[in-house]
């Protein structure tokens, strides 16, 4: 049966938190089809540059395809046998706390179930901890001090009804990129007011009507002046704040605090004070600035207070909206995958709750203590009182702050299982024992989004090789343990049965997580499923929580709390003196192992890199493309400079994407100092401090290959092409035969070679030709290498009889680095556009080129590179 004649299958996009539906069909030759769900409410059809791409991520050849103990294939019997013996003695011998989990927020909710049943229930610990952790725990801590339980109030529909969208620590433009678009629309439609609030000008202040650009880790001053000024202005809503306790104490904190901290003018407080207090539905959109804080839960308590005090909760286009990195980060919280929750919102530290989920499981052991949370279990691991470690579907060894140190933690357990797709990651290296797992489309069960809604993820593509699902590998270790009854589990749909009756559990005992109207759903309706927002019950279904004024603390009131700025845990000093800012980029996933398999994201930014403001960079003698060691107490990178305004004097941004397997020396989560905020344990990963100097490189290369390169040089980072890979490298010590060299990096010995050197200059150029087709070319300069590099990427495969200019034959159009993803159209072409063919505006250019018009994702690049040639163009 060919493509054509495949139903398509409703299923999820696997990345963020926004959760968006996709249309997928297999196309009869291994790979997948792809298009927006114009039926589920969380895109409507729409899909960004990432989820677009998806079809280029899901081929074979870098799977896990078997079990491997030692390195060597094994079968799951043995591997299997092998993990539950070695978790069954480690525990007998030194106690259920010597073992853990370390899980993630791309697992499925049927998987984090019987990952987290497992632990807490049968083997006795909370040592279950998530990479949410990183992502959004301030946001759950936020929302249980204020709400009494993790609830996001709002929705999605809150953006299309709200008259001012507030984002604070969000580039939603580039992270939730289809969030970002439906906020448009609603502004094109209705006018919706935009401010973004972000140390660091990014995609999402285009056309934004206010950018303040406070001091990292400034938020909660800049909420308190908001919240003093609500109480001075009249803006409290006094019959809502009957609703909650706390308000004086609060708006005292509030008065005490000193706004003057966020280095903001006084013109620029008053003009957002006045704006929110003077438009009823606002809807304030918060992401990883706000978390990823050592005040990250203060920052969330000082913009819920605000919400409570002036009722703007859980009404149309009224709210706090947290905005989740992971595409099951939400499920992860209600399942209870972070080491201090039970499932379903119930609460680990009560005897009651603690006792019900026992008794509901019949499990034996059930600790009465949170567990590790991610930084202090990698310390465990470290300090060798974890023994024992499982990671599933995360890469801590590049993820989790003081990267280097976590590395090495890993590789000294004694025992290190990893579950994962590939072994081809920076963590999957250091296992003792490697697990296969299905990959995204070929897998089946839930996840839920960050507005709250369940959807399902169906499999459109057969397991591979001997891959297993998630929930089907934790149960068969449960069983070889010994627990064999409640792991004895047939199919997916029975894990959710089972999950959504436990939730009715819950409800009984007042929680908010309830979906026992699924609990009885027989295998048919679990697989028809529709995208549905929780709750789930007899009696409700969906909408929006706490318009009502009712919420979850034991008297039924939120809680104002009283919170003052504290500044960042590092300090600059003449040794440290810049500000280091992380996070990500528009079209790569965490640390890559998907996404970099995209020719077509790759091609956006090919490289980690460091964003560094011009005062800055002319002090330090750094231009734009030189390569710039950055240097922190915890660790060292070398990443390319680029020089922009777009952060200000004394702060640098770097991304967090890049690792072991793509720039081994971008690893920027290396620099990152393991300092949490002392209520969520979320690390503090945007306010380190470096210092920046640039590289002293004897050479810079450029290289293109059909084939992967044997990559070894100071600096190197590489990137997939069409027509194969891609390149650029960086060595501080000379090398004396650049064909030589050549033949090593591209596995070619015997290779035609073609080739240009200028010893005086620091010049060569080496083309190597393997039966009449270019293997790999590769370009080296005393600084960084200027050369057509998307022509040069074109050429492995071809003759390429040109190759050795560096330059496309005059009569090719040079399209320029590719902008737009979804049509692989250059800045050149858009240039060109704009100057010779009169598009004036974003719509105007793609009406002409197609450029924004499919996700949209590119289209504040557009802008500023219109704004660019349009300001140039007067000049002249
Ligand atoms: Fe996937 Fe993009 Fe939607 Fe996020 S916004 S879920 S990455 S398509």
């Amino acid at each position: 049966m060919d493509g054509a004649e495949q139903p398509w299958t409703r299923s999820t996009c696997p990345y963020c938190g926004v959760g968006c539906g996709v249309l997928l069909r297999a196309d009869g030759l291994g790979g997948l089809e792809v298009q927006g769900d114009a039926a589920h409410p969380a895109n409507l059809g729409r899909l960004c540059s990432k989820g677009s791409a998806l079809a280029e991520t899901v081929g074979l050849d870098h799977r896990l395809l078997a079990p491997r103990v030692g390195g060597e294939d094994t079968s799951w019997d043995a591997a299997l046998d092998l993990v539950a013996a070695r978790y069954s003695d480690t525990i007998a011998r030194h106690g259920p706390d010597s073992v853990a989990f370390y899980v993630s927020g791309q697992l499925l909710t049927e998987d984090y179930y019987v990952a987290n049943k497992l632990m807490k229930g049968f083997i006795g610990s909370a040592n279950i901890d998530t990479n949410s952790r990183l992502c959004m725990a301030s946001s759950v801590a936020g929302h249980k001090r204020a709400f009494g339980t993790d609830t996001v109030p709002g929705t999605y529909e809150d953006i299309d009804e709200a008259d001012l969208v507030v984002l604070v620590g969000s580039n939603l433009a580039w992270c939730h990129p289809v969030l970002y678009q439906r906020l448009l629309a609603a502004r094109k439609k209705c006018g919706t007011r935009i401010i973004v609030i972000d140390p660091r000008r990014t995609a999402s202040c285009d056309g934004a009507d206010m950018h303040l650009a406070l001091e990292p880790g400034s938020d909660v001053a800049l909420f308190n002046r908001l919240l003093a000024e609500i109480g001075k202005g009249g803006a409290v809503d006094s019959a809502f704040l009957a609703h909650t306790k706390g308000f004086d104490a609060a708006l005292e904190a509030a008065a005490s605090d000193d706004a003057s901290v966020t280095g903001l003018s006084e013109a620029q407080i008053t003009a957002f004070c006045h704006l929110w207090m003077r438009t009823e539905r606002v809807v304030t959109i918060y992401s990883q600035g706000v978390n990823q804080s050592i005040t990250g839960s203060d920052k969330v308590n000082a913009i819920l207070n605000c919400h409570l005090a002036t009722g703007r909760i859980g009404k149309p286009g009224c709210g706090p909206l947290s905005v989740t990195g992971q595409p099951n980060a939400m499920g992860g919280r209600e399942v209870g995958g972070l080491a201090n929750m039970l499932a379903c919102h119930l609460d680990l530290e009560n005897p009651d709750h603690r006792g019900a989920v026992r008794s509901f499981w019949d499990a034996p052991h059930m600790p009465d203590a949170p567990g590790l949370k991610a930084v202090d279990m990698f310390r465990a691991v470290g300090d060798g009182r974890i023994k024992a470690l499982w990671i599933i579907h995360t890469n801590p060894a590049v993820s989790m702050p003081e990267a280097d140190a976590v590395r090495d933690a890993i590789a000294g357990c004694d025992f290190t299982v990893v579950s994962d797709i590939t072994a081809e990651t920076d963590t999957a290296r250091l296992a003792d024992v490697l697990l296969p797992a299905c990959a995204w489309a070929e897998k089946e069960g839930t996840v839920t989004n960050s507005d709250r809604t369940i959807s399902r993820q169906r499999s459109v593509l057969p397991a591979p090789g001997e891959t297993r699902p998630d929930w089907d590998i934790l149960a068969e270790v449960g069983q070889r343990m010994g627990f064999v009854r409640a792991f004895d589990y047939g199919s997916v749909s029975e894990i959710f049965r089972e999950y959504a009756t436990l939730s009715g559990i819950a409800g009984q005992f007042g929680r908010d997580f309830d979906i026992s109207a699924l609990s009885g759903i027989d295998d048919r309706a679990y697989d028809a499923l529709e995208p549905q927002r929780w709750p789930i019950t007899a009696t409700r279904k969906g909408g929006r929580f706490f318009g009502d004024g009712r919420f979850f603390h034991g008297e039924g009131k939120a809680r104002l709390l009283p919170v003052t700025w504290r500044p960042p845990a590092a300090r600059t000093d003449p040794r440290f003196p810049f500000r280091l800012n992380t996070g990500r980029t528009r079209d790569q996933w965490h640390t890559m192992t998907r996404t970099a398999l995209s020719p077509r994201l790759s091609a956006h930014l090919a490289e980690p890199f460091l964003e560094i403001h011009p005062a800055d960079a002319t002090r330090l003698e750094i231009d734009t493309a030189d390569l710039v060691t950055v240097t922190s107490p915890t660790g060292r990178a070398i990443l390319r400079a680029r020089v922009t305004d777009a952060v200000t004097p004394g702060q640098v941004f770097a991304p967090m994407h890049w690792t072991g397997e793509t720039a081994p020396s971008g690893r920027i989560d290396a620099l990152v100092a393991a300092v949490t905020d002392p209520v969520s344990g979320q690390p503090e990963s945007k306010a380190g401090v470096v210092a920046v100097a640039r590289l002293d490189a004897a050479w810079y290369g450029f290289a293109v290959s059909a084939k992967p390169m044997a990559l070894r040089a100071d600096y190197w980072a590489l990137a997939r092409t069409q027509a194969g890979y891609r390149a650029e490298l960086a060595g501080c010590a000379e090398v004396a035969d650049w064909e030589v060299e050549a033949r090593r990096l591209f596995a070619a010995p015997d290779a035609a070679a073609a080739m240009i050197t200028d010893v005086h200059r620091g010049i060569a150029r080496v083309v190597l030709h393997e039966k009449g087709v270019i293997a790999g070319v590769l370009f080296i300069a005393p600084g960084p290498v200027v050369v057509t590099r998307d022509y040069l990427a074109t050429l492995p495969g071809t003759e390429g009889p040109d190759a050795l200019t560096g330059r496309l034959p005059m009569d090719v159009p040079n399209p320029g680095p590719v902008l737009c993803s979804c049509f692989g159209i250059g800045v050149n072409t858009i240039v060109e556009a704009v100057e010779t063919k009169g598009a004036v505006s974003v719509e105007a250019i793609g009406e002409l080129l197609g450029a924004g018009t499919n996700c949209g994702s590119c289209r504040p690049e557009i802008a500023e590179l219109l704004q660019g040639v349009t300001t140039r163009a007067a000049a002249e």
